[in-house]
């Protein structure tokens, strides 16, 4: 099986193994969705939930939050975008 991303959140062209032609992939703004939903109703109940239980200083909610939504945002719309590109090709 061949990579789907070449760096970051890039699609192929192509594959690498089957030469399947990944150029024509349209995904829109689906995944970016997606993911705004399930963090947003995720991350934000946490955030509140630590700060009403723990009041811990303002600075551990500057740095930890970024940190977590960025990386986790990445993660999870190379996920769904995959699934997204499965579902496109999957009766080609
Ligand atoms: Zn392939």
């Amino acid at each position: 099986m061949g990579d789907l991303y070449s760096s970051g959140l890039t699609v192929n062209n192509s594959c690498k193994e089957c030469q399947l032609d990944l150029l024509n992939h349209d995904c829109g703004d689906g995944p970016s969705v997606f993911s705004i939903l399930i963090l947003g109703f995720s991350i934000i109940p946490l955030a509140i939930f630590i700060e009403f239980n723990f009041q811990p200083p303002y600075l551990f909610h500057i740095l930890l939050w970024p940190l977590i939504i960025l990386s986790s945002s990445i993660f999870i719309i190379k996920k769904i975008k995959s699934f997204f590109i499965f579902k496109k090709y999957q009766h080609h």
